[in-house]
């Protein structure tokens, strides 16, 4: 079949040719997706949009639109979920630090953090499931921290998903279970300075879902989740205060499985990754 070269001038009004923003083409496209849901026929959609936006996209183009065959935002976003590490690890920081949201008409997957080599490594893995350039870093002086932001609807709606919906795709291969593993952990994880690693997150169910990850791919021992801060109590940050709206869980990685972490999974992050170095040969001095 032949693909009009650009599908987006498809829009038809009384005077025929429109360039339609960004942002309204988003907007109608999820609107037909809606409509046909509640099963419209083309022109009925054709109909409802003409009513509400002066304008309607071809029935050619809606057919397009519903097959997956394109998009209104062309290329620039263009995501297709493909079973790697990359997209695992990035599954793992969503659950975690990483946050997407939506502003408008945009669709942002985010992260911030102190540690450079952590919004580095979460920018490659982004970078290489959206197939596109590496995004900018800026930082933030005032509270010290990295910041990276991407924009795409799709994978915005991806990552949107429950961990019950993603599991196919962190547990794929034991290479997949390990990156998603990671990402949580450079999120969630930490070292106390006696050596105690742990993760912490409010949701029981998804510390219970890492539990059984780290135990079955990688016999790796855990205990937990246990309640470790209530709601209401506070947060010293970085020199600021916060106040804590949930209870906060976390899981505790045995000792005799330290070595087994860091040879599995590990940190990307080197201040988490040395400590836990140093955890570990202490542990096998008391073991020998
Ligand atoms: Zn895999």
């Amino acid at each position: 079949m032949v693909h009009a070269r650009n599908p987006r001038e498809r829009f038809e009004t009384p005077s025929t040719k429109l360039t339609v923003p960004m942002e309204i083409r988003v907007e109608v496209y999820e609107r037909v997706k809606l409509l046909r849901q509640k099963g419209l026929s083309y022109s009925k959609i054709r109909q409802v949009l003409s009513e509400k936006y002066g304008f309607a996209p071809s029935k050619s183009l809606i057919s397009e639109w519903l097959r997956g065959i394109h998009h209104p935002l062309g290329s620039a976003n263009r995501f297709v979920a493909e079973p790697i590490p990359e997209l695992a690890y990035v599954i793992g920081v969503k659950f975690g630090d990483g946050s997407i949201n939506r502003k408008g008409y945009n669709r942002r997957i985010r992260l911030q953090s102190v540690d450079h080599e952590f919004v580095v490594e979460f920018d490659r893995c982004v970078s290489v499931i959206l197939r596109s350039k590496r995004h900018a870093l800026w930082s933030d002086n005032k509270r010290r921290e990295i910041h990276v932001e991407a924009r795409s609807v799709l994978l915005f709606n991806f990552l949107r998903q429950s961990f019950g919906d993603l599991r196919g795709w962190v547990e794929h291969c034991r290479q997949c279970v390990s990156a998603f593993l990671r990402g949580f952990f450079d999120s969630e994880g930490s070292v106390s300075k006696q050596g105690r690693l742990t993760a912490w997150n409010n949701d029981t169910a998804l510390l219970g879902y890492v539990r059984g990850l780290l135990s079955k791919y990688f016999v790796i021992e855990t205990t937990g989740p246990h309640l470790g801060k209530i709601k209401g109590s506070k947060i010293e940050r970085r020199g600021r205060s916060y106040v804590r709206n949930s209870d906060s869980y976390h899981i505790y990685v045995r000792s005799n499985s330290i070595e087994k972490f860091i040879k599995y999974v590990g940190f990307t992050i080197e201040r988490k990754s040395k400590r836990l170095e140093v955890a570990s040969k202490s542990n096998c001095l008391l073991c020998n």
